[in-house]
């Protein structure tokens, strides 16, 4: 088997080649499921590479590149990369700053592409392998659930993909760095509306009214026992309100007859995640009954949590001591924000590693307007890919 100093050699002779791919998708960023420029580019590198075969459609703008080894089996190893950006302002001052009106990929998966490319790049021209690795370019992680998606529309029917790994680069560590972990390692994202009607009227004459305001006020206080009272101390959750939508803002002697709340929910266990969803309905429903109102909550579960599943995060943490050391090696900390590759490790066994990309140049947050990848990442994120694919293909293939 390649070696990780051989490949991470090649592809740091390439990192010229890389950066200007990273440059090009960063300046020009789209958003969504449909992303026919950035889709067309990562198609015309991957042709460039002699990658076997790329696939298209999945209801979306996807592709995934497949590269057959030497050696004939049956057994494939899945990578994906998501592709889309956000609908930001971009201020990070680069030189490739984003030319499309309030889109940027302040989120890095411009970085995620080119680690992807990075691995196409090596195993396309480097095929003393058995199995196949089928790299996956997915849109829509940003909110348009992309991956569900590639789920629905056959993916792991298409390829009988054994296992399958994805990165998200991560500000916290620092370049070199990989933070990898077993278990939950990125929240279920649900949201939820409420809807109160009460009984509008006058507001100096409240005692004939019932008080919508009010009793949204109150579900918005006893809501916030869930997290406190019904969840275990020792295990996490959020119960968030992002808006409280009553009245009129001339209507200062209006008691409005409705009342709407909107916001979010994040948990990590299954069971968790039914007590939050349950409790929320009952306080609403309950809270509003004892004021004569009534109380209806729509809640939606958007994105599951991400798993990382154990076999596979700790092969990938023996193959990063075996490469980086311990120094190299850090935990992947837990965190409420979600990524919608949770709908693919749902179906496969598979993990997710945190790519660190800080140094004193980048420190901004993911989704801050002044973010940018680190391009002295990407030879790392390329590496741990194609170690990744090589390691797991010679597991699977025992
Ligand atoms: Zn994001
Ligand atoms: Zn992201």
């Amino acid at each position: 088997m390649y070696s990780a100093q051989e490949i991470q050699q090649f592809l740091s002779e390439k990192s010229a080649q890389l950066n200007a791919c990273r440059h090009h998708l960063h300046q020009h960023p789209e958003i969504g499921l449909q992303l026919p420029e950035t889709s067309a580019f990562i198609e015309k590198e991957l042709r460039s590479y002699g990658v076997d075969e790329i696939h298209k459609g999945f209801g979306s703008s996807a592709l995934v590149a497949v590269i057959h080894g030497k050696k004939k089996s049956d057994k494939w190893i899945g990578l994906r990369a998501d592709m889309d950006a956000l609908p930001l302002l971009e201020q990070s001052g680069v030189q490739y700053a984003s030319v499309n009106e309030k889109r940027a990929h302040s989120c890095g998966h411009d970085g995620h592409m080119t680690v992807a490319l990075g691995a196409c790049r090596f195993l396309a021209s480097h095929r003393d392998f058995e199995g196949t690795v089928a790299v996956i370019f997915q849109p829509g992680e940003e909110g348009y659930a992309g991956a569900r998606l590639m789920v629905e529309n056959g993916l792991f029917e298409k390829f009988p993909i054994a296992e399958i790994y994805a990165t998200h680069c991560e500000p916290t560590l620092e370049v070199g760095q990989i933070g990898i972990d077993p278990g939950y390692i990125m929240a279920a994202a649900d949201i939820f509306t409420i809807d109160v009607t009460g009984r509008g009227g006058h507001g100096a004459k409240p005692q004939v009214a019932v008080d919508s305001v009010l009793v949204a006020s109150q579900i918005v206080v006893s809501a916030q026992s869930i997290v406190s009272r019904n969840v275990n101390p020792l295990q996490g959750a959020v119960v968030s309100f992002g808006a409280i939508l009553a009245g009129d803002e001339n209507g200062s002697s209006v008691l409005p007859q409705t009342a709407k709340l909107i916001g979010t929910c994040r948990s990590f266990e299954p069971d968790v995640q039914d007590r939050v969803q349950q409790r929320l309905g009952e306080i609403a429903e309950g809270v509003a009954s004892a004021y004569g109102a009534r109380a209806q909550c729509h809640y939606t579960r958007l994105y599951p949590a991400l798993l990382n599943h154990e076999q596979q995060a700790l092969a990938v943490k023996e193959i990063v001591r075996n490469w980086l050391g311990e120094e190299g090696l850090k935990p992947a900390p837990q965190q409420m924000t979600a990524e919608d590759f949770a709908f693919m490790t749902q179906v496969c066994p598979g993990c997710l590693f945190r790519l660190g990309i800080r140094d004193p140049k980048h420190t901004a947050s993911l989704h801050e307007c002044e973010f940018d990848f680190n391009d002295e990442a990407t030879v790392y994120g390329s590496t741990l890919m194609v170690l990744i694919a090589l390691n797991r293909l010679k597991a699977v293939n025992a």
